[in-house]
């Protein structure tokens, strides 16, 4: 979608530090990071939302999940010890800001729940 933020980053329109790359995924660092680890892995393909995500997204979701895996396991927090938070923000209580389906990869530090 042409005015869609991250479809500018999975063009290459947006700039962005991009960390990892498949056929159906891109991985970039968030703009603004809430841990020392704080990767965002989108789909190619323009999604709203995990609110709007069907069957027809099954292989979308399952190489985002994994994704993020290799994410975390490059950036030194894959193991147990270490861990990670995965996070689909849905709607305005989540505070969801960016309408193109993403998953946050966070971690590098202890985090606490319920989160805030
Ligand atoms: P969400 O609240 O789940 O919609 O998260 C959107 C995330 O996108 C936020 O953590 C922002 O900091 C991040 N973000 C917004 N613009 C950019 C950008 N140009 N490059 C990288 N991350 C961004």
């Amino acid at each position: 979608m042409d005015d869609c933020l991250f479809c500018g980053i999975v063009a290459r329109r947006v700039p962005a530090e991009i960390v990892h790359e498949t056929e159906r995924t891109v991985a970039f660092r968030d703009i603004a990071p809430a841990a020392p680890v704080h990767v965002l892995v989108v789909p190619r393909v323009h999604v709203t939302s995990a609110s709007t995500v069907g069957h027809e997204h099954a292989e979308d979701l399952a190489a985002m999940v994994v994704a993020a895996r290799e994410v975390a396991e490059a950036e030194g927090i894959g193991s147990e010890e270490r861990g990670y938070r995965l996070v689909f923000n849905v709607g305005r209580d989540s505070a969801n800001s960016v309408p193109h389906l993403h998953l946050h990869v966070i971690g590098g530090r202890p985090m606490s729940w319920p989160p805030g």
